[in-house]
């Protein structure tokens, strides 16, 4: 009952188990306690009514109260006892959860985070785990508590008289069913409404992050009427959702209540035919309104218990990812970077087949090809931000993929395209490429980037906050600031994505004073976009649909007269066509 399969469909720790459990198991005490306090007062009232009808001596009823006394303090005990283990117990969980989730996050690739919504992802460690808290401490020990206990009063009731028992009982299992066979239903409605939360809220960021080009192209009538239109779905499909597991919570639990009526009416069939008294079938209307407490409550949370399982599959998802750790002695000799027979995947897409190449220590090894190729794929592999299907990735000799990522990221600096930038100060933005570095370092660093004469011009120079994501700056200084982070953290590898903005030229010559600074003696990987890039590169590997082409240094390729010769060829025609305008 409590074993692997129910751990997982509720997301829960071992603790969290162990806590459940024992709520389950008081749960069990405490509707037995008050069964056997209804059994005592049925024994008392049928002594009073002996007593009325023939005269019996009342003292002889007063073990009877005392026992009755005993199982009123029993049930407060117990009562209070289920409350601890079903609510207060399991509140820790909530907390256990989210830091195994951290931990879980902590230790994913890297790849993970681009490949998610950041929406989604916080979603699940707050909403889903809120969700689940209220099934964890509101339900699990109750409901299945109340399964035992419910078992065995039937069999007692049974034993007793199995006419009533089933005239009071046989509504539980068919409610059971029903909620179970809507079951389906309550997910499916779960996911579809969550589906359009994520859109709304989405679409609310959107709006927001876009609100200046939204507003320069008088767009703001179009993107309000979306963004509503998102919004009133979210909200109907919230309420299509609610409305069909309500109408199957409310017929189950009418269909229970009907239990009532057909033991008044059995009972009053038998009470006439001799065959029972009165007192009997008040003691089974007693118990069985006692039998349905715990699941009314359990009813009314059954619907929630589904939808929560929705929310458990969202963070089993990611505790299913498997985790990117490895040794944090990581010595290589030297830092050539080599693939081996690389293949790779996203989303069981290869988009890598059996990639072989070596980018030396001091030289500069520029990826080519067409869009869509490989080639950010592959330095992004170079740097284990995802692990790779088949095949080796090495950097001086050792495996990348027994190292952790932590450890091998601290020999990279990576520039790439899409510059992520702070709502901080341009000194700390630089900062961030090594922590704890000095003012000196951080303004030497600025300098040879050439950022220093764009920053002097900013109203406080340094300590200038820049917006967010640098939206004060120009594509160019943005990218002399992402190099000036890389030279402050000056490591032996650089991973390098040219910019294919258009940079206008001073800018560019700027850029490319900075970048060769940075580049002197490392193992350079280039994603290279620009001709003078590639036939400076020392060499050059020509990706094709996921393969290597061609490679070698830029003269062998052009000797050779294949892909990367035609490419050069394009570019030149390119070149002359704009000088000729
Ligand atoms: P390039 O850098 O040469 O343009 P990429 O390495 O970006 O090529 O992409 C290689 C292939 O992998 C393309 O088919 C692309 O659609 C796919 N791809 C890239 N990134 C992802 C991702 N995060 N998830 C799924 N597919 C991706």
């Amino acid at each position: 009952m409590f074993g692997k399969d129910f751990q997982r469909t509720y997301a829960l720790t071992d603790q969290g188990v162990k806590n459940v459990k024992a709520g389950a198991f008081w749960t069990v005490i405490v509707n037995l306690v008050v069964m056997g306090g209804i059994g005592i007062l049925y024994l008392l009232m049928s002594h009073f009514m002996d007593t009325l009808t023939e005269n019996a001596p009342l003292p002889a009823a007063w073990p009877l109260l005392v026992m009755l006394l005993v199982f009123i303090v029993l049930s407060l005990v117990t009562h209070i006892q289920q409350y601890n283990a079903t609510y207060g117990l399991v509140y820790g969980e909530v907390k256990n959860v989210r830091i195994r989730l951290a931990e879980r996050l902590r230790k994913l690739p890297l790849g993970f985070f681009g490949n998610r919504d950041l929406a989604d992802l916080t979603e699940t460690l707050m909403g889903d785990v809120n969700r689940l808290e209220h099934v964890w401490s509101h339900c699990l020990g109750y409901l299945y508590g109340s399964y035992i206990s419910t078992a065995v009063i039937a069999v007692a009731l049974i034993a007793y008289d199995w006419r009533l028992a089933l005239a009071a009982l046989w509504g539980v299992p068919v409610a059971f069913a029903l909620l179970f066979g809507s079951r389906e239903l309550a997910k499916r409605n779960s996911e579809i409404a969550k589906a359009a939360g994520l859109q709304a809220s989405d679409g609310i960021q959107e709006t927001i992050e876009n609100i200046r080009e939204i507003r320069a192209t008088n767009q703001e009538n179009r993107f309000l009427q979306q963004l509503n239109d998102k919004i009133d779905h979210h909200e109907k499909t919230l309420i299509k959702g609610e409305l069909s597991t309500g109408i199957f919570v409310n017929a189950a639990s009418a269909i229970m209540r009907l239990g009532v009526a057909t033991t008044i009416l059995t009972g009053a069939n038998l009470i006439l035919s001799g065959k029972i008294d009165f007192m009997l079938l008040f003691m089974f209307l007693l118990v069985i309104t006692r039998v349905y407490a715990p699941f009314d409550q359990a009813l009314a949370l059954i619907s929630e218990m589904f939808i929560s399982q929705v929310s458990a599959s969202r963070l089993m998802e990611i505790e299913d990812t498997p985790a990117a750790d490895g040794t944090e002695d990581f010595n290589p000799a030297g830092h050539d970077i080599e693939f081996q027979n690389v293949s790779f995947s996203y989303d069981n897409k290869e988009v890598l087949h059996d990639v072989s190449f070596m980018a030396k220590e001091g030289e500069v090894t520029a990826l080519v090809g067409p869009s869509g190729s490989g080639k950010s794929t592959c330095a992004r592999l170079a740097a284990r931000l995802w692990d790779i299907d088949g095949g080796r990735i090495s950097v001086g000799g050792v495996d990348v993929s027994t190292v952790d990522p932590e450890v091998l990221l601290s020999d990279y600096a990576m520039v790439f395209q899409d510059v992520m930038l702070f709502d901080d100060t341009v000194m700390e933005n630089i900062r961030l490429g090594r922590h704890g570095a000095t003012d000196e370092e951080v303004l030497a660093a600025a300098r040879a980037a050439n950022c220093d004469e764009f920053v002097q011009k900013l109203p406080d120079g340094y300590q200038t906050p820049i917006g967010e994501n640098g939206s004060k700056l120009s594509g160019g200084e943005r990218q002399r600031i992402s190099i000036a982070r890389a030279l402050l953290k000056n490591a032996p590898i650089v991973l390098l994505d040219e910019a294919t903005a258009s940079l206008d030229v001073e800018n560019e010559t700027k850029v490319q004073a900075a970048l060769s600074r940075l580049l002197a003696g490392k193992t350079v990987l280039v994603i290279a976009h620009r001709m003078r890039t590639v036939q400076s590169a020392d060499k050059v590997v020509v990706l094709s649909g996921g393969k290597v082409a061609e490679q070698g240094s830029p003269a062998e390729l052009l000797a050779m007269n294949g892909i990367f010769a035609q490419m050069v060829r394009l570019q030149t025609q390119g070149q002359s066509w704009t000088i000729g305008k």
